[in-house]
């Protein structure tokens, strides 16, 4: 993790993660999982996670937020919601993980070997900007970030992808973007960014 806490300073952390899980809308659920692993099985990325949906909820109530931050599970999570309608407790598993993955970037934990939060941040600051995310303007910034050669890799796909019009090389932005700013600057002066 970039980040470096004290043992004391990562209870207390535990304890603002689960409070601020449980404050999502139908978040106090969590502590109603039974731990049956419907989760884990539905997940169709869970082979590629370090924890599986199921041990990560159950990291999460027993105050174990390291394990939790050093795994990649969050950022491997697909937001697919077959663990959230099946989950027979009714737990929002897929706002749970987009919570983590919001406050790991909040509280600068980056697991190492892990790009997603790289991805989230530059997906976020475009549509700051254009209202949307171009898909050029963000492979670009991501692969300037993370690994510059791995975008030579792809600069045949994005050819082709360029040649049948499916991605365009000048950012476009959206109509009403200025009320899509309001919006942002309104949920970040809340604190819920
Ligand atoms: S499906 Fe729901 S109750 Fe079962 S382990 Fe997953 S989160 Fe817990
Ligand atoms: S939403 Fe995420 S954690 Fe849940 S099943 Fe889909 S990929 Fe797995």
């Amino acid at each position: 993790m970039a980040t470096q806490v004290g043992a004391r300073d990562m209870g207390r952390l535990s304890d603002v993660f689960l409070e601020e899980i449980s404050r999502m809308p139908g978040g106090d659920k969590i502590m109603a999982c039974q731990q049956c692993g419907t989760c884990s099985g539905s997940c169709p990325t869970a082979y590629a996670m370090d924890y599986t949906p199921r041990q990560i909820i159950g990291w999460l109530r027993a105050g174990e937020l390291e394990k939790v931050l050093n795994s990649n599970t969050m950022w491997m999570c697909a937001s697919c919601y077959s663990c959230t309608v099946r989950c027979p407790a009714g737990i929002k598993v897929t706002d749970a993980m987009y919570e983590l993955k919001r406050l790991a970037i909040k509280y600068g934990f980056t697991p190492r070997g892990v790009t997603g939060n790289t991805l989230a941040t530059v997906f976020q600051k475009n549509v700051d900007k254009y209202g949307r995310s171009p898909e050029m303007e963000l492979l670009a910034r991501y692969y300037l970030s993370t690994n510059p050669f791995g975008m030579l890799k792809m600069a045949g796909l994005g050819l082709k992808l360029f040649r049948n019009k499916r991605i365009s090389l000048a950012p476009e932005k959206i109509r009403g973007r200025d009320e899509i700013q309001k919006m942002l600057q309104y949920v970040r002066e809340k604190g819920e960014w």
